[in-house]
């Protein structure tokens, strides 16, 4: 599966919303959802307000772009969510927050999705103790996530976790120790434990067409 590779500010400013691509400097006053309004591009100010459908598109692309996700793992993840009992839009959010990349950068051990996927695409995250290099494997609760016992493993993590400012650890998962870097799922995420503010539902109307 591919990564965005282009700017990564234009995406905030796209969507209008902090999507924290780029560690530290997100919480800094360079931040670009800070520094300039509006969406990028020239054609800053359109006219009318949007349609139903681009509501929707926006709430879907915000998403996507948030867990770094492209249109087709985003359409199976979907496809998962419709074919389980209950709240389709808050099981898809659920799955969504259950990769691997997005839990190492929930225990403090990356300072951005992107950098956590790196981590993991390099071989630095041992699962159970077994090396695991997928950066969308969907954790399940018990799951340890441990960093390599390596020096040059541990220092990559030491300096996100060193870092100031960095949110805390939600209760879906456990940071039981920094050196060694591990962690633990405590139990299955749920909509309510998603920071990114979203309304899955419109997701939903927009796919199910
Ligand atoms: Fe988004 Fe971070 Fe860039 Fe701000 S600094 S626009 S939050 S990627």
């Amino acid at each position: 599966m591919g990564r965005h590779i282009g700017p990564v500010c234009r995406l905030c400013r796209r969507e209008g919303i902090k999507l924290f691509l780029k560690g530290s400097r997100c919480d800094s006053p360079k931040c670009a959802v800070e520094r300039r309004d509006g969406p990028p591009g020239q054609q800053q100010y359109r006219r009318g307000k949007p349609s139903e459908y681009s509501i929707r598109l926006r709430e879907k692309q915000k998403v996507k772009r948030y867990y770094g996700v492209f249109e087709r793992q985003f359409r199976r993840y979907y496809e998962m969510a419709s074919r389980r009992p209950g709240n389709t839009g808050d099981l898809l959010m659920a799955l969504l927050e259950r990769r691997l990349d997005n839990v190492v950068t929930h225990l403090g051990f990356a300072v951005s999705r992107p950098s956590a996927r790196q981590l993991v695409r390099h071989g630095h995250i041992l699962i159970n103790g077994r090396k695991t290099d997928i950066p969308s494997y969907l954790v399940k609760p018990g799951d340890v996530i441990k960093i390599k016992e390596r020096e040059g493993s541990q220092n990559l993590v030491a300096g996100a976790l060193s870092m100031e400012g960095m949110p805390p650890v939600p209760d879906w998962l456990d940071r039981t120790s920094t050196e060694p870097a591990e962690g633990r799922v405590s139990r299955l995420p749920t909509i309510q434990d998603v920071s990114l503010p979203v309304t899955p539902q419109l997701i939903v109307e927009l796919l199910s067409r």
